[in-house]
């Protein structure tokens, strides 16, 4: 990755949080987090000249980065408060943790692709990002250790919603998380009590599968 924020970067980052708002995404907080953090900075040099465009991109591990609509989606769903303490499943590139870091959350990110984990470990350590930690871990059973949480986003697309994550969540707490095999539908589940949650459905996606078990490096 290339760690030089140079003006032409800002200025294609500015477009593409215009693009967002045309395309409906209302919190400014949000999109001005996107402006202020280089995407470039989470994916290979050879995509530094298209980091801007509106698209997902290889990182890896046949894995993506998310396009920075998704990205801008499922953050505007999880009304992210400074202070919150959240987890993410499916750490990637590290992009969507750091920009959910941004707005003040604690993050706690999971990745099954022990690959993937170092290398954004590193990657997030080198940028001087507090508030992100990394655990090699598969996402099904959540984080017990550090649980409950005030928000928890997927970012792979389950087949449904695993109950360990509704447990997990505080009351008054949501969880964000795309299900469906093949596209996915948006959910978002409020937690109103100890055992009453609410479902609302957002549109459909396209994310890589979440799947079980720790990928090791070879
Ligand atoms: N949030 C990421 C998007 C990464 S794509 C970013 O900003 O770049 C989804 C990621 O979820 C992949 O890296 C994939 O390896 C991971 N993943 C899939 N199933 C998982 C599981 N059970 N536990 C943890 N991570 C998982």
């Amino acid at each position: 990755m290339e760690l030089k924020d140079t003006y032409r970067h800002k200025g294609m980052r500015k477009q593409l949080v215009d693009s967002l708002r045309e395309k409906n995404i209302t919190d400014e907080k949000v999109l001005a987090a996107m402006e202020a953090l280089p995407r470039h900075f989470f994916l290979e040099n050879a995509f530094e000249e298209i980091a801007y465009e509106d698209k997902a991109f290889p990182i890896g591990c046949e894995q993506t980065i998310s396009q920075p609509y998704t990205v801008a989606f499922q953050t505007q769903l999880l009304e992210v408060k400074k202070g919150d303490k959240i987890l993410e499943i499916g750490t990637g590139s590290g992009y969507q943790a750091t920009v959910l870091a941004a707005l003040g959350g604690f993050v706690y990110t999971l990745e099954r692709q022990e690959e993937l984990f170092h290398k954004t470990k590193n990657l997030l350590q080198m940028l001087g990002v507090q508030q992100v930690k990394c655990v090699l871990r598969d996402g099904f059973n959540g984080l017990i250790e550090y649980a409950p949480y005030d928000k928890i986003l997927v970012t792979a697309g389950a087949i449904s919603i695993p109950e360990s994550l509704k447990a997990q969540l505080k009351i008054g707490g949501s969880l964000v998380i795309p299900i469906g095999a093949g596209t996915q539908e948006m959910y978002r589940i409020t937690r109103k009590s100890e055992d009453i949650f609410q479902s609302d459905v957002f549109g459909s996606f396209r994310f890589v599968p979440f799947v079980a078990g720790i990928h090791r490096k070879n």
